[in-house]
């Protein structure tokens, strides 16, 4: 197991104000992620209603959203059943168990009753393009799971799948909310233009300047 990421040997990974557990059935979560939280935070700390972070991998945005959003519930939502094991852990262990519901399924899939009724959507989906993906260094691409890696052809994929069916499951003026790779901005910015049901569509830049969220409001 060469150039394990040492995080998967701790089985643990500080991220925000919590120690989250992790395993290679998960991503790591990373620092440009606790950014997607600080930006939930400054816009919508007084919000309410239901929340989903689709693709919640080990859980962290679910507990990051929380735990900034006091007043919403979270509805956390993987593919993986052993992502969404290590991310109830981490909901129970970190005190947040009776905030968040946990779901098994594709994206919306499983939050079917509550069409129409979410308040917002944020997700860190997988969207690295196919052929990129093994000139990423070995700790990621030899360890962490393709799964929550492989975005498709062009990497945006699972994002267009997103723009496409968030609409109908958000209220008038739901928040849309993902982290993308550097050089994806114009591309997801046109995507949410294209599709016709959003407004106010902004991109964020992380710490190092990079142009790394995606911001968005149902019409
Ligand atoms: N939502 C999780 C995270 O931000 C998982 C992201 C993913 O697997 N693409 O760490």
């Amino acid at each position: 197991n060469e150039r394990l990421p040492v995080q998967y040997i701790a089985g643990v990974t500080p991220w925000r104000n919590f120690k989250i557990a992790v395993s290679s059935a998960v991503l790591i979560p990373r620092p440009e992620t606790e950014c997607l939280i600080d930006l939930a935070k400054a816009l919508f700390a007084d919000a309410s209603g239901h929340w989903a972070d689709l693709g919640t991998g080990s859980g962290a945005i679910a507990i990051g959203l929380a735990d900034v959003l006091p007043n919403a519930t979270i509805h956390a939502v993987d593919y993986s059943l052993e992502a969404l094991a290590i991310a109830q852990a981490n909901a129970d262990d970190l005190g947040f168990a009776d905030r968040i519901k946990f779901y098994q399924g594709c994206w919306w899939e499983p939050l079917a009753l509550l069409k129409g009724q979410f308040s917002g959507m944020v997700s860190n989906p997988p969207y690295i393009p196919t052929s990129i993906l093994t000139t990423l260094q070995p700790e990621v691409v030899n360890h962490e799971p393709h799964l929550a890696l492989d975005g498709g052809v062009d990497g945006l994929d699972c994002i267009r799948n997103l723009v496409e069916i968030s609409p109908s499951y958000l209220r008038s003026g739901g928040v849309w909310l993902i982290e993308m790779m550097a050089g994806q901005a114009d591309a997801v910015r046109e995507l949410l233009q294209n599709q016709g049901n959003y407004c106010n569509i902004q991109i964020h830049a992380d710490l190092a300047g990079i142009e790394r969220f995606a911001l968005a409001y149902r019409s």
